[in-house]
């Protein structure tokens, strides 16, 4: 009997293959960097079939590595970079262009233009989404309109479209399957968020025929088998989810209230939001955060909200390349613990503008409050604080209008190694943070959706049980030390966004 899941996490500058035992274990993995396109400033791209090719290349040796044969995979879990557009040849599977990745802005000006009509309100109350040249729908609207005969040829029929799931999984199946999740179809503008079926309105709105779109299923979903030209054997496909909503799963934030936080180069805030479409008084609030579809198994709908935070690693990459104050990130634990306190010094890393909840673009970054007294730990320390700060202003953004949460924050990705950062988040949160014991909580999460698929796990308290934290922070920290600091945070913010006056 097969006993294994396959776990492929297609991110945006790499390919991994991860393959999981019956108890959710790690067994095995391989990864391959992605090629990394840009045409134009602002312009960002992928060659779909490299992308394609290195899925099952590192399905193939994550399965060697781990001493087995493709007999022995139960089933596969896809996780991929969300918004990312493809279109491809329904005859061929030839893409007709590179794929657009979700950090291009080369429609922003279309965006711009719906801003200025009364269409945003309505798509927000669509799809829960911002007008943003982040998400699929104009980026698909560019491309119809720019490759030749484009929208006839999608009107026709002769087109697809796909994100980066559906695009595998067509590939995997050898084009027998287009389909997509709705986790997926969530983040392209084009999905009612209420009956996650394709929404006419918006389908009007963009000028997307309908015939090129694919059809949406569950997260857990019997997507087909791979095609036997990939593995020499069919493997059904059972999962699809995009990254952030296959991290909320990984997890194991499985009921309404529960939060995860992903730490990388920035950070990821999903909350559990239960089975009903989030709305400005169930935490959605006018604070810019998104509402989207958790995950959905069987037919039960799981919606979360969303805050992206742009900068919160890479202020540690930027303090070693750019102002060259560290050699390597563990150091900074030491070095902000030797500062004793933060002595003033706020850093507000808005490298690229802010993200959520502020949404300020043309914010810049500053350090505040030093004296003759700062040394570079002072600096080090404040960088480090900034992370828990910006993710303390997402979750109060979340909590804003509903009960504060009391259930734990669920932390993985780089930043999530750093004690420091992690004990410093449960003190301003005065909230648990529980670190996940596997980092990979992305493949994780593909791989108990995958499994759930395909009824190796068969509940979600079942899943829940297979979650483990690798350390605990408790809050320490007094209210008014947290108060006091806190506020000194947003004094610290107003200033490096002057139009923010309503924190
Ligand atoms: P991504 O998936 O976005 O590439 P990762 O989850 O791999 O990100 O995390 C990498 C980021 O975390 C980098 O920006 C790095 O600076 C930061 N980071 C990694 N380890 C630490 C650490 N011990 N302390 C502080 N920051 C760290």
């Amino acid at each position: 009997m097969p006993d294994h899941i396959l776990a492929i996490d297609q991110g945006t500058t790499s390919t991994r293959a991860i393959v999981f035992d019956l108890s959710a274990t790690s067994v095995a993995s391989a990864q391959v960097e992605l090629t990394q396109h840009f045409p134009q400033p602002g312009w960002v791209e992928h060659d779909p079939i490299e992308i394609a090719e290195a899925a099952v290349s590192v399905a193939n040796q994550a399965i060697s590595r781990a001493n087995l044969s493709p007999d022995d995979i139960a089933a596969i879990g896809i996780t991929n970079q969300r918004e990312t557009t493809v279109v491809w040849e329904r005859e061929t599977g030839r893409p007709v262009a590179n794929a657009i990745v979700w950090q291009d802005r080369r429609t922003a000006e279309i965006c711009r233009d719906i801003l200025k009509t009364d269409h945003a309100e309505n798509i927000r109350k669509i799809t829960g989404l911002v007008v943003d040249p982040y998400f699929s729908a104009t980026k698909l609207m560019w491309l119809l309109t720019t490759i030749p005969d484009g929208q006839a040829r999608a009107e026709s029929g002769e087109l697809c479209f796909g994100t980066i799931d559906s695009w595998l999984l067509w590939h995997l199946t050898a084009g027998q399957v287009h389909a997509t999740d709705a986790s997926n179809a969530s983040r392209t503008m084009l999905l009612n968020l209420h009956d996650l079926q394709w929404d006419p309105e918006m389908l009007e709105l963009f000028n997307i025929p309908e015939q090129m779109l694919p059809e949406v299923k569950s997260t857990a979903d019997d997507f087909g088998d791979t095609d036997r030209s990939i593995f020499r054997t069919d493997i059904p496909i059972t999962a699809m989810a995009g990254d952030q909503h296959a991290a909320l799963y990984g997890q194991a934030c499985l009921k309404n209230g529960q939060i995860k936080c992903t730490y990388g180069t920035g950070a990821f805030v999903l909350a559990n939001k239960g089975t009903m479409v989030p709305t400005q008084s169930s935490g959605l609030g006018d604070a810019g955060l998104l509402a989207t579809l958790g995950f959905q198994v069987g037919t039960k709908k799981t919606y979360a909200i969303e805050g992206s935070v742009f900068v919160t690693g890479a202020t540690i990459q930027w303090l070693r390349e750019g102002l060259g104050v560290i050699s390597n990130a563990p150091e900074t634990v030491d070095m902000a613990l030797s500062a004793g306190t933060n002595d003033g010094v706020y850093f507000v890393p808005a490298l690229v503008g802010l993200g959520a909840p502020h949404w300020q673009p043309e914010a810049t970054g500053l350090i505040t409050g030093l004296t003759r007294g700062t040394d570079r730990n002072h600096i080090v320390r404040a960088a480090l604080e900034s992370t828990a700060y910006q993710v303390k202003d997402v979750v109060g953004a979340m909590e804003a209008g509903s009960q504060k949460s009391n259930q734990s924050l669920r932390a993985d990705g780089g930043q999530s190694t750093n004690p420091f950062v992690m004990q410093f988040q449960a003190d301003i949160l005065d909230q648990v943070v529980e670190v996940a014991d596997i980092n990979e909580t992305t493949a994780l999460g593909a791989a108990f959706l995958a499994g759930r698929g395909i009824g190796m796990w068969r509940s979600d308290s079942e899943i829940a049980s297979l979650w483990k934290a690798s350390a605990v922070y408790e809050p320490s920290m007094s209210e008014s030390e947290r108060m006091s600091l806190y506020s000194g945070w947003l004094e610290a913010v107003r200033q490096a966004t002057p139009r923010i006056s309503n924190l």
